[in-house]
């Protein structure tokens, strides 16, 4: 699969505008300002491909991008930024409860967190939905250049702990500022993409 050629597809803002099941589709998700929009950069090896930085809440859209005409990266929106209207948090909780309701949207979910921080209570309500779905999930923990080297195994528990990963769920610790994880995660999609 040639990485580099990726396109932007569409933003969904509702259900009827969802892709079904027709490509290998490798979902992204993570609250505001983790680096979601850098690992996929980092993924893809782009600079602002996926938006980086862009104010925290304002795009409750479900992003797909397809890659080589082989697989759809799909960005949902992120959450837990505190500034955040009731009315835009029910939206986003709306549209992420039409997504995770629907069968076949998901092929591997990719759940970044912070590799600093304890998972917070958003972080534990998606994990949950992403394994209610029954779909593989891997967990991305990222800004790990952040951290002392033994600090990592720690923080690495920590979040297992937090998240109830059942065992066989792979958490990788990652850097999207310096590509730490990056081959590792790669590996781990390119399993679901034929
Ligand atoms: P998003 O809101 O989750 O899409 O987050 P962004 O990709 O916009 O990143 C939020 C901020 O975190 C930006 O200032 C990034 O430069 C920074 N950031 C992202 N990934 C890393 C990382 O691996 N290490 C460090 N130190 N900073 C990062």
């Amino acid at each position: 699969m040639n990485i580099n050629n990726a396109e932007f597809i569409k933003s969904a803002a509702s259900p009827k505008d969802f892709i079904y099941g027709s490509l290998p589709t490798i979902v992204f998700s993570g609250k505001s300002n983790v680096g979601k929009s850098s690992v996929i950069n980092r993924l893809l090896n782009r600079k602002n491909f996926a938006r980086v930085g862009q104010s925290p809440g304002k795009t409750i859209h479900v992003n797909y991008f397809l890659i080589d005409q082989k697989a759809y990266f799909v960005d949902l929106p992120g959450y837990g930024y505190a500034k955040v209207s009731k009315t835009e948090k029910e939206r986003w909780g709306r549209l992420m409860e039409d997504f995770f309701a629907r069968d076949g949207l998901i092929s591997l979910g990719v759940m970044i967190v912070d590799s600093r921080h304890k998972p917070t209570a958003d972080d534990v309500t998606m994990a949950n939905w992403f394994m209610s779905t029954g779909c593989p999930l891997v967990v991305v923990a990222n800004k790990c250049d952040k951290l002392k080297k033994s600090e990592i195994d720690p923080n690495m528990a920590l979040i297992c702990e937090t998240l109830k990963l059942p065992h066989d769920i792979r958490i990788i610790p990652f850097s999207a500022e310096k590509g730490t994880g990056s081959h590792e995660l790669m590996t781990e999609i390119m399993q679901y993409i034929k």
